[in-house]
């Protein structure tokens, strides 16, 4: 199976499903994260790269367009892990001038906030997570889409 839906009580609840990932993840893989403005996708990276064992302050990447995370010494192995904001993004040369397209390898995991910003430049994603805003927290569904995402599902299940 390829997806679940989880509800996410409160922000402690978001931080959690991303130290579940953090101990599921794979390199080479690319992770679109959906929703509206505060539905929480910056915390999820955050609770992902403190379950990696990153120890420093996780910012909102909206102005710089990305964030790097490098050598994280995972469970995994080293791992590069790329957070963008794509919020504001508008220029697609510069996605080309600013090496974009390398943080997009083998030994890195690259998570996407409004990747509809630039859908026609982006790799496909492997993994694509969708968070809806609740009266009471939020909702979000997560759907694998190639074999490493399978493998990052059934992780996270176990
Ligand atoms: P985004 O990156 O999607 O714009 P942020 O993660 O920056 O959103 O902000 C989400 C806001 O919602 C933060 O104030 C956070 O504390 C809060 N939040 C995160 N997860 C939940 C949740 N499951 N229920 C309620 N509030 C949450
Ligand atoms: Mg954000």
């Amino acid at each position: 199976d390829n997806n679940f839906t989880l509800e996410l009580a409160d922000e402690a609840a978001t931080l959690a499903f991303g130290a579940a990932l953090s101990k599921a993840i794979v390199p080479n893989l690319t992770i679109y994260l959906h929703g509206d403005l505060g539905a929480g996708k910056t915390t999820l990276v955050r609770g992902l790269l403190h379950g990696l064992g990153f120890t420093g302050k996780v910012k909102s990447p909206t102005y710089t367009l990305v964030e790097p995370y490098e050598s994280i010494e995972a469970a995994q192995g080293l791992l590069n892990l790329y957070h963008f904001d794509l919020y504001r993004f508008n220029d697609e040369e510069e996605w080309e001038s600013a090496g974009f397209r390398d943080y997009f390898n083998a030994a890195s995991v690259c998570l996407i906030e409004w990747p509809e910003k630039a859908e026609h430049i982006l790799p496909t994603p492997d993994i694509d997570i969708y968070f809806e805003i609740k009266p009471d927290g939020r909702n979000v569904r997560l759907v694998g889409h190639s074999l490493p995402a399978e493998v990052c599902v059934k992780n996270i299940k176990e």
